[in-house]
């Protein structure tokens, strides 16, 4: 079957920005999916949905700000200037992609089409562009594609670049025009987009006719199950209503591990293969055994206690000086879950049963079950959360002993509990060099919250980072750096952090119209996206919270 044309996805994609009803959004893109061959499907909707690659994948095809400026730039003849003036009118650098394009002097005559299988091959080699003069192929391999591409396929192939996509298609919407499509019901959708993990994959099978029968498989990370907040043990204790487990809130990174065939790899939150960080968990499964999914929790550990989380940052970002990381701060694996054992699923058996599976594919290792205790009440509640303070943990996540494992979701099986309740995960979207000792560092940085498709400040804050961390941070910045102001940049807005504050004020400072009250960074969360920062519903949530206390009071 021949690919179809890049310009087809593009022209289908600006129809959906266009407008703002959800069903015609649906409609125009299950329109536009339905004539494709199931490999177009798949490359066709991970763009849709702001992706380069699949998820999982070892390596991204994605490309910093600077390499596209750069390209664009050449192509185009633009001045710096043009370049940055185009993007505070846009705010978006596809759209300054298809503006710079459209003046661009020389436009290819009798140019190719650009093929969605061209694309695809073109994301391949920025994959696998690594290491020595990465950043030069790379330019080279954006350029051609922006010589070829009309200004409207320019916009999209940046878009999809830098993940920015902002077309209002919501991961929602996607799986439902991936449903409308090829004729799945909404659950059939949800479930095989959950199994599958990437929303490629799934056009893909769903395409093929073979949805319906998606499974979970070693390899293809499944979207892990999340917890929802409580603030209290009287909550909790209400919400479960019956004896429920209490797990230590372990504080390391959220890791799936996966074993097939004798192979065993590991995956984040973000469903990234970060294998290569924890060569003790690939140990503790080394030989024969059985194929299995296990959920867990990788935490720095030794001589019976939690050591400081910040100590794994340094071992998940460079492997070039692992083994010193992992003499530094050795890492014990928690598991609490099993998603697959052998060739069933055990996602949909209650907690109660996939506990004892998962016993089982962890004994006689050196991975550790999480600790568990009953309980029942608010006292009960209460002292394991002590306990487990004492003890130098996080917190407590209870669950619900019948619970299934609800792929992706924040279900109500399990809740946390933690003692600083007030933080919020936010994108660091520009930033300033210090005063003082800090004044060759940038170490204040402005941030935001998510508020529908974009984003909206809430808070500059000056602390909470270790003198190495603002140094290394001070080097990433200038890297995302979109545009420079001297004293302050601009800044791609994909670093996340999580700061604690004191309360929250409104104020007109901020284009939220809200202030966090003594913002501090608690860490820098490598292990999170942007797609995962918490939203103005959020702070406004806090907000009246605490409005009520103080009624109350
Ligand atoms: P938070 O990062 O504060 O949103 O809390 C949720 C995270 O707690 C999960 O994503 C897990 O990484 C982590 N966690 C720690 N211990 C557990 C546990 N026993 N069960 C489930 N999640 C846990």
């Amino acid at each position: 079957m021949n690919s179809a044309t890049f310009i087809g996805l593009a022209e289908a994609l600006e129809q959906v920005r266009r407008t703002a009803s959800k069903n015609e959004k649906v409609a125009v893109v299950a329109a536009y999916l339905r004539n494709l061959s199931p490999d177009d499907a798949a490359l066709a909707a991970r763009v849709a949905s702001g992706r380069a690659s699949e998820r999982g994948s070892r390596d991204e095809a994605q490309v910093g700000y600077a390499t596209l400026i750069e390209a664009l730039r050449e192509v185009t003849g633009a001045t710096e200037d043009d370049v940055s003036s185009s993007y505070l009118k846009h705010g978006d650098l596809g759209e300054v992609a298809e503006e710079l394009l459209a003046q661009k002097k020389e436009q290819p005559l009798f140019a190719e089409e650009l093929s969605l299988r061209d694309i695809e091959e073109g994301f391949a080699r920025l994959r696998s562009a690594k290491g020595k003069g990465a950043a030069s192929t790379k330019r080279r391999i954006v350029k051609s594609f922006l010589l070829a591409a009309t200004p409207l396929e320019g916009k999209y192939l940046v878009k999809a670049l830098t993940g920015e996509m902002r077309t209002g298609l919501v991961t929602g919407l996607l799986e439902e025009s991936i449903a409308a499509a090829y004729g799945l019901t909404k659950g059939e959708a949800a479930r095989a987009h959950m199994v599958l993990g990437d929303v490629g994959a799934f056009a893909r099978e769903a395409a093929s006719g073979r949805a319906a029968v998606a499974r979970i498989q070693p390899f293809r990370p499944a979207n892990f199950m999340l917890a929802e907040p409580f603030a209290s043990a009287r909550e909790i204790a209400e919400h479960f209503g019956k004896t429920a487990y209490a797990e230590y809130k372990y504080d390391g990174v959220r890791a799936q591990v996966h074993r097939a065939g004798g192979e065993v790899r590991v995956y984040s939150r973000r469903l990234e293969d970060i294998t290569a960080s924890f060569p003790e968990i690939v140990a503790s499964f080394k030989g024969p055994g059985p194929d299995f999914i296990i959920d867990g929790e990788a935490v720095p550990f030794a001589g019976g206690r939690p050591l400081p989380f910040q100590l794994l940052q340094r071992r998940l970002r460079r492997l070039e000086d692992l083994e010193e990381a992992v003499r530094e701060a050795p890492v014990t694996y928690f598991a609490f879950d099993i998603l697959l054992r052998g060739d069933k699923e055990t996602v949909d058996y209650p907690l109660s049963e996939r506990r004892g599976l998962l016993r089982d594919v962890v004994e006689g290792t050196s991975v550790r079950l999480a600790e568990t205790t009953d309980v029942n009440s608010e006292g009960t509640v209460q002292s394991a959360f002590r306990r487990s303070r004492d003890l130098g943990y996080e917190g407590l996540v209870v669950k619900d002993p019948e619970s299934t494992y609800a792929m992706g979701k924040r279900g109500s099986g399990w809740a946390k509990l933690k003692e600083e309740l007030d933080t919020l995960d936010v994108v660091i979207v520009a930033a300033e060099y210090g005063h003082g000792k800090r004044a060759g560092v940038i170490s204040d940085y402005t941030f935001a919250v998510r508020d529908g498709d974009g984003l909206k400040t809430v808070g500059k804050a000056y602390s909470g980072l270790s003198d190495k961390e603002i140094g290394e941070m001070t080097s990433r910045l200038r890297e995302i750096t979109v545009r420079d102001y001297g004293y302050r940049r601009q800044v791609r807005p994909e670093i996340v952090v999580e700061v604690a504050f004191d309360s929250i004020q409104r104020s007109d400072r901020h284009d939220s119209g809200y202030a966090l009250r003594f913002p501090r960074i608690k860490r820098i969360r490598t292990d999170k996206g942007i797609g995962d920062i918490d939203d103005i519903g959020k702070v406004r949530q806090v907000y009246s919270g605490q409005k009520l206390k103080m009624e109350e009071g």
